[in-house]
């Protein structure tokens, strides 16, 4: 099968960074106190009540007028509506801040890679509307402190969950890691398929657009990062 492999690789150049020391030392404790308490369930009930799902509906119908349906023939009477509702799921990361998920961390010890391999998710290429999905990649070397496994996988579902890119989608995750966790190193692989690139378009079903962010010791130290890509592509395939 024809596989079209786009890698931005860490040695293609300098990556933009903005955030990179601009991070004030004492972000965790103040986000630990703006959402004391803040359970996963409480966090999604909000993200999903600022969606304007009425304003939603009214735009699918519009759509359905457009294209020279009739949005009041049985099939479709109850479709903004299912629409409105799905939209306010893929797209609940944009009310959420995906910091609180690393406000828990803890003291541990460890000189070895935590990596999170195969994490899979679904969001949606800004340009086109179009959902990508896939599986992400995801280790650090902790510096003093370590975080719940699942918590990495909520920081990428978090992230994905608004109109996105990929590429920056991975140097998001990135850099959240690198800032909240400070670590010593941070790596995060993303391999995905563009529905915009498979249905419509250039028309290349099978496609993966690869997309990767090294920070820290996986930037720096080539004997690092090639341990992760053993880690991560090693015997599986
Ligand atoms: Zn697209």
């Amino acid at each position: 099968m024809m596989r079209e492999n786009r890698t931005v690789s860490d040695k293609t150049g300098p990556i933009s960074r903005a955030t990179e020391g601009t991070t004030a030392p004492a972000e965790s404790s103040a986000a630990a106190a703006r959402s004391p308490g803040d359970s996963a369930a409480e966090g999604e009930k909000k993200q999903l009540i600022k969606i304007d799902r009425p304003r939603i509906e009214r735009a699918v119908r519009e759509i359905l007028l457009a294209v020279g349906e009739n949005p009041d023939r049985e099939g479709l009477r109850e479709t903004p509506a299912r629409v409105a509702r799905m939209y306010a799921e893929l797209f609940a990361g944009l009310h959420d801040d995906p910091r609180r998920h690393l406000v828990k961390s803890f003291r541990e010890k460890c000189d070895e890679v935590v990596l999170v391999r195969d994490i899979s998710f679904n969001s949606m290429c800004e340009h086109h509307l179009m959902p990508f999905m896939g599986k992400a990649h995801v280790a650090y070397l902790p510096g003093s402190r370590v975080v719940g496994l699942s918590k990495l996988a909520r920081v990428v579902e978090s992230v994905a969950r608004r109109p996105q890119v990929q590429e920056r989608m991975t140097e998001q995750i990135a850099d959240l890691l690198q800032d909240e966790l400070r670590a010593r190193g941070v790596a995060v692989v993303i391999e995905a398929v563009h529905t915009c690139m498979t249905v419509r378009g250039v028309r290349k079903p099978g496609s993966l657009c690869v997309t990767s962010a090294m920070r820290g010791c996986f930037r720096n130290k080539a004997s690092t990062r090639a341990e992760l890509m053993t880690l991560i592509y090693g015997n599986h395939r």
